[in-house]
């Protein structure tokens, strides 16, 4: 379908500032080049016609409504961490950045929930909540990432094995349409069959369906007591073969990683950063949460068993701030260690049932092999999500076109023939969707776009990602 998107003229952009005012608008070079791309420049760099630094829902809805009658596209744009080249003008057009509605509106202890605009951002939501000793569980690894660009991706992170995914966190969205229109999706309730889910369908649309303005989450009672552990194995199959053990048994652990010794080599050569033991070839770290010093030692002590008897060579209990702070500061190194460790690199996070995680690892480290790429894993076992990133080191332009094209189709292939999905938590974007229709299914992707057209008949936001038209 084509969409006739006009371009921005000097009368657009007049009428741009006056809607808003003229020293948040920018064009041309005045436009920073970090907002052609996200943190995966590899999935696209695109120059934004015109960017947009709004300040409160009501320019929002002006500027949609500018949009959507003069046919121009909008991307909404939070703090440009995200791995799937969603928050970039693939179109030209309006980026819309939301960071500047920053503020954190109401923390509500009677309803154990947060109000904040999208702007605020993860770890300030982190900390409000801990300051009125409550509790925001999603940890997605970069902290920095807006509050609505992780209800926009849906993000998950560490701790989604014992608490979940930002979904299961949100009460109520509100939101701008397509065509300006300010809507609210649920309340601040705790259960709702109010006809259609729309606000979890609008969770995780990346942007393609509307731009939140306010977001309405969950907190819980905070854990008193976190403990990790680390633990070393052999060989690679025992140590991710412990994870069923461990989620069989008594144990509701909160985060459970993996990690191979190759990558920390990785992290030590390029960010200097020491894993505290080395005697693996690769590892858990498990996280364990509790509301006493006992339970959380208890628990601790389970695990370890279980790991042990499962093969692994040692256990190393983290009880300090310190020593955990090291460990997962480490885990959350290894894009960036990676990103240093080779000339470019493509992103592949699918996610399988948790019994498979073994065959899909096994079955990435036959490709590499076949291909003669480095791939590496590294992920969330606890909840079967692994990142199986390629590295391109020398590969010319071409060769790395054609292997990351034939390896990712692979993968793909294997994670659904394992019942997995696409994408366990960075989302589509642009960079995932050539892959995606193979992936779900013609029905499947026809209902995808009736969704995207019920939502966004013109199809101005955000076009050209998650689904194409
Ligand atoms: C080192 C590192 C570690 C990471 N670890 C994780 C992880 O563990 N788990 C995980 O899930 N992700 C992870 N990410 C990815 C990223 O942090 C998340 O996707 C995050 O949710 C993006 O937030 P953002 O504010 O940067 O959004 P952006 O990148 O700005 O935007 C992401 C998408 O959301 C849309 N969007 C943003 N704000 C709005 C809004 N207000 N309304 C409508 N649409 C909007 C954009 O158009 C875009 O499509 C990681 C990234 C990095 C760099």
């Amino acid at each position: 379908m084509a969409f006739p998107y006009n371009k921005l003229t000097e009368e657009s952009i007049d009428t741009l500032k006056k809607l808003t005012a003229a020293d948040r608008v920018f064009v041309g070079i005045d436009i920073q080049k970090e907002y052609y791309h996200d943190e995966m420049p590899e999935y696209g760099i695109y120059a934004p016609e015109v960017y947009i630094e709004a300040i409160s829902k009501e320019e929002i809805a002006e500027i949609m409504k500018f949009a959507y009658e003069n046919n121009i596209p909008v991307t909404a744009r939070g703090a440009g961490t995200g791995l799937a080249g969603g928050a970039t003008c693939k179109f030209g057009g309006i980026m819309l950045s939301v960071m500047r509605l920053n503020k954190i509106i109401n923390i509500d202890p009677e309803n154990l929930s947060i109000t904040v605009e999208p702007g605020v951002l993860l770890s300030e939501v982190a900390a409000a909540a801990i300051e009125h000793g409550m509790f925001y569980p999603p940890d997605p690894g970069e902290k920095t990432a807006s509050i609505g660009g992780t209800v926009m991706t849906n993000a998950g992170g560490m701790r989604a094995v014992r608490y979940g995914v930002t979904r299961d966190y949100v009460r109520s969205i509100e939101a701008v349409l397509p065509d300006g229109e300010l809507v609210t999706f649920s309340s601040n309730v705790v259960k709702n069959t109010t006809g259609y889910a729309i606000k979890d369908l609008v969770i995780g649309s990346e942007g393609t369906l509307c731009i939140a303005t306010e977001i309405t989450l969950k907190l819980i009672a905070l854990p008193k007591c976190s403990y990790s552990l680390v633990v070393p194995y052999d060989d690679i199959k025992q140590c991710i073969d412990t994870v069923p053990r461990l989620l069989n048994s008594t144990l509701t652990p909160t985060a459970i990683e993996f990690i191979e010794a190759e990558l920390l080599d990785i992290v030590e050569r390029q960010l200097g950063k020491v894993f505290p033991d080395r005697s693996g070839s690769a590892y858990l770290i498990v996280m364990i949460d509790g509301n006493t010093k006992q339970e959380v030692e208890r628990d601790c002590d389970i695990a370890a068993e279980i790991c042990l008897q499962a093969g692994a060579l040692d256990v190393m209990l983290c009880n300090t701030e310190e020593r955990n702070a090291s460990v997962w500061s480490i885990r959350g190194a290894v894009l960036e260690g990676m990103k240093a460790d080779t000339t470019s690199e493509e992103e592949c996070d699918v996610v399988v049932p948790r019994s498979k995680i073994a065959e899909y690892v096994k079955a990435a480290k036959e490709i590499a092999a076949k291909h003669k790429v480095r791939i590496i894993t590294v992920g969330h076992a606890g909840d079967g999500n692994i990142h199986t990133e390629i590295l391109r080191d020398q590969l010319t332009e071409e060769e790395w076109k054609v292997t990351t094209d034939t390896v990712l189709k692979e993968l793909y292939a294997k994670s659904k023939e394992l019942g997995g999905q696409l994408s366990g938590e960075h989302g589509i974007g642009n960079g995932r969707l050539r892959y995606l229709e193979d992936f779900i299914g013609s029905r499947m992707n026809q209902l995808y776009k009736s969704i995207k057209l019920a939502f966004d008949e013109k199809n101005i936001l955000n076009p050209g990602k998650l689904i194409e038209l």
